[in-house]
């Protein structure tokens, strides 16, 4: 059996190297100060890998005055290219950073082509010793990976592993490939799918593991927590990111905590009294929820401990209580203060037990990430906001002054 440990830049990722713990910046990647200071601050709190979207042409070259500016003040925490729809601006980008991450699903929408334009960026890559992420999301699958798998966890690993055999014939060692989820339950199933598919296959690719668009607060947390934690316990994940919609400073020790807690080689952060309760209790109980070795939990001696019971309930999707929230952590593309707008929208819908509401930052990858939401708010630039049922835009071009009690009203029209 062959295990892989990925070069990305002066990073290593895999079973020799210590769980990296690594976030993505919410700045407009055009925005170089902003993008600059931001990236100084999660260096500070101990990322040791981190992402910014490059949406445009146009962003690589500010993506290239961040990462030697970033140089210049003598950080050497790679830097990862966030790209989808284009694989012009992936080779692009592949020239200037550590590191692309590119989605199959959205790579490109012809399959051959993908496949032709993938080898050439394996080439590029090679050429600058770039590393590349193959980061796949449940809610974003795209046509032929559907129509040739369908989008359960065991198609989610398949239409990995089409990717991970390109690398292998092309002898492109420094992948990292992800499988991200909001559905803690799909999340889980699909990264043990692909584990298996590796080691059949003889040759083990390091994974980033982390929950998709988890949402923020205790429930971001613990939604994260469960599942990160079952992975890692079972010996599947080398990197971990926790998708908070929060500044990516609160990411970091969160999933500091959990890489220390199945790591002995990473140091463990200081946290707050509740966040550390919080994230044992997701520990402890989360694989047994996930599992159905256990039906249900409960906290007595603690304050709040009912909530704590419910929230655990509800990530392991064993007992819901309240909507589930799906909220993208932000980025680049983000068009509105998604953290505050996330926080009315989750005031105004908190009795509308068992249905899924997304809240997405940006109409390019909003609809498509939003997987089985029931209703969506997506942002679409310019103060405005387009409503969804499924994944049915039924409103469209809403002041976001309107749109929080316009998507109250739809949801109690379709009670
Ligand atoms: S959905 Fe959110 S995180 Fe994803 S690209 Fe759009 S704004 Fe960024």
């Amino acid at each position: 059996m062959e295990t892989i440990n990925a070069r990305v830049g002066s990073l290593m990722i895999g079973p020799d190297a210590p769980i990296a713990v690594q976030t993505m910046l919410n700045t407009r990647t055009s925005d170089v100060e902003a993008s600059l200071a931001q990236a100084v601050r999660v260096a500070d709190a101990g990322a040791r890998l981190i992402r910014l979207t490059v949406p445009a042409m146009s962003d690589v070259e500010a993506l290239r005055q961040i990462h030697s500016r970033f140089r210049a003040l003598g950080y050497t925490q790679p830097l990862v290219a966030d790209v989808h729809f284009s694989p012009d601006i992936a080779m692009a980008a592949a020239a200037v950073v550590e590191k692309v991450r590119i989605n199959p699903g959205n790579f490109h929408p012809d399959h051959a082509k993908a496949r032709e334009r993938f080898a050439a960026l394996l080439e590029e890559c090679k050429r600058h010793g770039t590393a590349i992420r193959i980061g796949l999301n449940h809610g974003s699958l795209g046509r032929y990976i559907t129509e040739r798998f369908g989008n359960t966890p065991e198609a989610m690993a398949l239409a990995a592993m089409e990717w991970v055999k390109m690398c292998m014939d092309a002898s492109f060692r420094d992948v990292v490939v992800s499988l991200k989820a909001s559905n803690t339950v799909v999340m889980i199933q699909a990264y043990r799918a692909l584990y298996r598919m590796m080691k059949e296959e003889g040759c083990i690719f390091p994974l980033h593991v982390g929950v998709t668009e988890a949402g923020n607060g205790d429930s971001g947390r613990i939604k994260s927590a469960v599942a990160i934690s079952t992975l890692l316990s079972e010996g599947i994940g080398n990197t971990v990111r926790v998708s908070l919609t929060e500044p990516p400073e609160a990411e970091i020790p969160v999933a500091a905590y959990l890489a220390s807690r199945y790591d002995s080689r990473v140091e463990a952060p200081q946290l707050p009294e509740h966040e550390r309760l919080i994230l044992e209790a997701s520990c402890d109980y989360g694989k047994k929820l996930l599992d159905r070795e256990i039906d249900d939990v409960s906290f007595p001696g603690i304050p709040d401990g009912d909530k704590l019971a419910d929230e655990l309930m509800q990530a392991c999707r064993r007992r819901f209580t309240k909507p589930e929230y799906i909220a993208c952590p932000g980025c680049g593309r983000t068009l509105y203060n998604l953290e505050e707008t996330f926080d009315r929208v989750k005031a105004a819908t908190s009795g509308f037990k068992g249905i899924v509401i997304a809240v997405m930052g940006c109409i390019v990858n909003g609809p498509g990430e939003m997987a089985d939401a029931d209703y969506g708010y997506v942002g679409e630039g310019r103060g405005l906001v387009t409503l969804y049922k499924g994944k049915e835009p039924v409103l469209r071009h809403i002041p976001q002054e309107e749109a929080v009690d316009r998507l109250v009203a739809l949801i109690k029209e379709n009670l």
